[in-house]
């Protein structure tokens, strides 16, 4: 199950930091479009201090890795998602993988999912 997802985020995300960007504003809006704009992601950066919006662990930006700063789409742009601030989660690699296509609050939904069910019957 989990594997499964994996595999789809690996092809549905995303938008990895890179701490040397090929040509910068050559993809500006353009046909880059998988990506946030830079001042938006260093916003989101330095809002969140690097931390995984869904764990909340630090991230390694530019690092590969589990912990990879990753800027998930919220709102997946394979479902009709935007590059706006307003859908850039930052996350670890690990957390964007997992999440995959879904949005942000299917996500959570299934975090909830995963729970002991005789915790989350509220016993
Ligand atoms: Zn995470």
């Amino acid at each position: 199950m989990i594997a499964t997802l994996y595999a789809e985020a690996e092809e549905a995300d995303d938008d990895v930091l890179n701490p040397n960007p090929p040509k910068e504003g050559t993809t500006e809006g353009g046909t880059g479009g998988r990506r946030f704009n830079d001042g938006d992601r260093a916003r989101e950066m330095q809002e969140t201090g690097g931390r995984c919006r869904y764990c909340g662990e630090q991230t390694t930006p530019g690092q590969r890795g589990p912990r990879q700063w990753h800027g998930d789409h919220a709102h997946p742009l394979s479902r009709g998602g935007s590059n706006d601030f307003m859908n850039l989660n930052g996350s670890c690699r690990t957390c964007n993988l997992l999440k995959g296509a879904l949005t942000a609050l299917e996500f959570a939904d299934r975090l909830v999912g995963w729970l002991n069910p005789l915790f989350r019957g509220g016993g």
